[in-house]
């Protein structure tokens, strides 16, 4: 029931004559349902990994299967279909869009991929409830709050129903009352419509929502604890 797994992953950049290593043989495999932390100092590589995993990001060699398929071994525009369906991506600073309201927000996914929005009423009402923000729905986020603003992310991420949710910081960005609520809703996600959660943050405190952490230090994981 492995939904990633990466096998002697590396990561280098080479800056002038010099290369420079940002990930070193990281094997990691994650199981469905599971919400993983990625933890680590300033600059040991997490946000590097999260793109790796998100495909985002090309390694310089080694592995990353997602549902048992090689990455590398996929065309473009099967991995970017992949990436479509199976995951959903939450950033530090949201990233929405500043003119569109809450619910074109949410549906940008799907009014990029130019699918009806109309087929997606349902699931749409159901993520405005499940994030508190059903009576907010025509407001910009400009109208919102930080924690607000990142709800509808996480709605956003979550409207192609992907199996697979990734998290940049989510919660960088909020004060801690806040954050906590977002990383409350995170958790409902993971255990209510059970998807899989990968998050990249500094905090242990966010980082026991989930059921494991992944620590890296120097590009190497160095660590992995469970914490159930
Ligand atoms: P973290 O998320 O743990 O802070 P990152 O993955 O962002 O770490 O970065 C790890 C290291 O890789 C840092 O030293 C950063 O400067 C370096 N790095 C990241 N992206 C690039 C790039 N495009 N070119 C060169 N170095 C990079
Ligand atoms: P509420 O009181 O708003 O219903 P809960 O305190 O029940 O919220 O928490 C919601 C979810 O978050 C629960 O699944 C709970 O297990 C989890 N949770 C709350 N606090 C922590 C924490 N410090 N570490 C890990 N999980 C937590």
């Amino acid at each position: 029931n492995q939904v990633i797994v990466t096998q002697n992953l590396f990561k280098a950049y080479t800056m002038g004559t010099l290369n420079v290593e940002i990930l070193k043989d990281i094997n990691i495999s994650i199981n469905k349902g599971e919400f993983v932390s990625i933890m680590g100092p300033s600059g040991s590589g997490k946000s590097t990994l999260l793109y790796l995993l998100g495909g985002l990001d090309r390694p310089t060699s080694g592995s990353i299967k997602i549902n048992d398929k090689e990455l590398s071994s996929m065309s473009d525009k099967a991995e970017s279909a992949m990436r479509r369906r199976d995951l959903g991506f939450v950033f530090q600073f949201y990233n929405l869009v500043p003119n569109l309201s809450v619910e074109e927000n949410v549906l940008l996914p799907i009014l990029l991929d130019g699918k009806k929005a109309k087929k997606y009423h349902e699931r749409l009402n159901e993520l405005l409830e499940l994030i508190g923000l059903a009576d907010r729905k025509n407001h910009t986020p400009r109208e919102l709050s930080g924690g607000q603003q990142q709800r509808v992310a996480i709605a956003r991420a979550l409207i192609n129903d992907p199996e697979i949710i990734l998290a940049d910081e989510p919660i960088g960005n909020l004060d801690s009352k806040t954050g906590i609520e977002v990383m409350k809703l995170l958790k409902r996600i993971n255990l209510e419509k059970s998807k899989t959660i990968i998050q990249v943050t500094h905090s242990s405190e966010s980082a026991e929502y989930g059921n494991r952490t992944i620590n890296l230090l120097d590009g190497r994981v160095c660590q992995q604890s469970n914490e159930e």
